[in-house]
């Protein structure tokens, strides 16, 4: 489906649609140039698949690139990102030239539209290096890091630094999530896409077919949780939160995550998260094939309330489709979800399973604040985690960029 920026005048209303047009006005027909490794899976992929279209839309010139790779690139950039996030990922020398070469390679493909573009954003480290190969450069180049680098490992950094340092500006998600650069930075959250398969509405046939498939009693409170089996979603923690909820009141739980079985880290925690619901059917685990997102959106849209209790997170998108789908989200005291969850205004943050389980049971006996949260939670995320809002960030940027 191709889209278009009035689509969503019926979500954020005219007035946002209308802005984002003048805000364009200056940038008719500007070469804007996106770059970076993988053309599907993962988020900068999802958000550049509406970015782009919508950019176009408002007569922006914009382009997507993607470098190629090999597998020995890929493993440099892979422990490039670990490094980044600060784990420690030793990158011999070799690797550091794996990594140039490649950029060198893709930069003769891509030489004539990165010369001519009015702005470049480059995406994550993987492309870094393209700017300083760029010599007859005539537009600003922006780096945009989708990961925490506050924290990196320092050899990591030190061999990527030099390749950052020269853009004119960077974008990261967070404030918490930058470090030091000798140039303006600015920080733009993520967003989500409304009319996507993940968060459009949804038909009620749609959702009964999905309680029918999965099991679910319609008429037992149901709480989901949406995550990698990751030790840092803390699954099992959930589990125990249930458990101590059931004493008092029948509840169902549904952990819903996918992709682990290639993942050894996330196949022997899916392991521990099955051996400890196992028996019990009120816990429902299941795993869902990649790109699942009508099921997703339904489980959301089944549930009376959201769980993300994670004791360590990126920004948390899975807290912003919760809250966007009209549901009080609880929500582990960390990262990103802190910025999205407000106590009792649209959810509650918590640190502990006995936390989580008293936020759920008071949820539970107050029907209309649990309402009430609801239709706060939505318009929280129509007001701040919306693409439009993303949009307008990024038009802004050019604005002062091309100045
Ligand atoms: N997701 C998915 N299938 C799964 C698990 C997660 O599509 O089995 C999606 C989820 O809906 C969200 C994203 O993956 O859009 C996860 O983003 P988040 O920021 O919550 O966590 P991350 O996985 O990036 O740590």
């Amino acid at each position: 489906m191709t889209i278009h920026l009035d689509m969503y005048e019926g979500i954020v209303g005219a007035p946002v649609i209308g802005q984002l047009r003048q805000l364009a006005k200056g940038l008719q027909g500007k070469r804007v140039v996106h770059v970076n490794s993988t053309r599907e899976g993962g988020g900068v992929a999802e958000i550049l698949d509406w970015m782009v279209p919508l950019m176009c839309d408002m007569g922006i010139d914009a382009r997507w690139e993607v470098i190629q790779g090999t597998n020995e690139f890929f493993n440099v950039t892979k422990s490039i990102h670990n490094g980044l996030q600060g784990y420690p990922a030793p990158i011999t020398t070799r690797g550091w030239q794996t990594y140039l070469d490649v950029n060198v390679a893709n930069f003769e493909t891509l030489r004539p539209i990165l010369e001519e573009a009015e702005v470049v954003l480059i995406h994550d480290p993987q492309p870094a290096p393209l700017l300083k190969l760029c010599q007859n450069r005539k537009g600003k180049w922006i780096w945009r890091g989708h990961i925490d680098i506050s924290h990196p490992y320092r050899p990591v950094w030190k061999g990527l630094k030099p390749y950052v340092a020269g853009y004119d500006a960077s974008i990261f998600s967070m404030n918490t999530f930058a470090h030091p650069l000798p140039h303006p930075q600015f920080i733009v959250p993520p967003s989500i896409d409304p009319l996507s398969d993940k968060n459009c509405d949804l038909e009620y046939s749609e959702l009964e077919q999905v309680r029918a498939r999965f099991g679910l009693d319609p008429d037992r409170p149901l709480v989901v949780q949406v995550s990698r089996f990751d030790r840092f979603k803390d699954p099992l923690g959930v589990i125990a939160a249930c458990r101590l909820v059931r004493t008092v009141t029948p509840l169902q739980l549904v952990l819903a995550g996918g992709g682990a079985t290639d993942d050894p880290e996330g196949k022997a925690m899916l392991d521990e998260v099955m051996e400890e619901a196992a028996g019990d059917p009120d816990i429902h685990v299941l795993l869902l094939p990649p790109n699942d997102d009508r099921t997703i959106n339904a489980l959301q849209r089944l549930a009376d309330i959201i769980i993300q209790k994670s004791t360590k997170e990126g920004f948390g998108l899975t807290v912003t489709e919760g809250l966007w789908k009209g549901k009080p989200v609880i929500g582990g005291d960390v990262g990103g979800i802190r910025r999205q969850v407000v106590n009792y205004h649209t959810g509650f943050l918590v640190n502990t399973p006995e936390g989580a389980a008293h936020r759920i049971r008071f949820l539970l006996h107050h029907h209309d604040l649990k309402k009430e949260i609801g239709i706060k939670a939505k318009e929280f995320i129509r007001e701040n985690f919306l693409l439009t809002r993303q949009l307008r960030e990024y038009l802004t940027l050019f604005h002062e960029a091309l100045q």
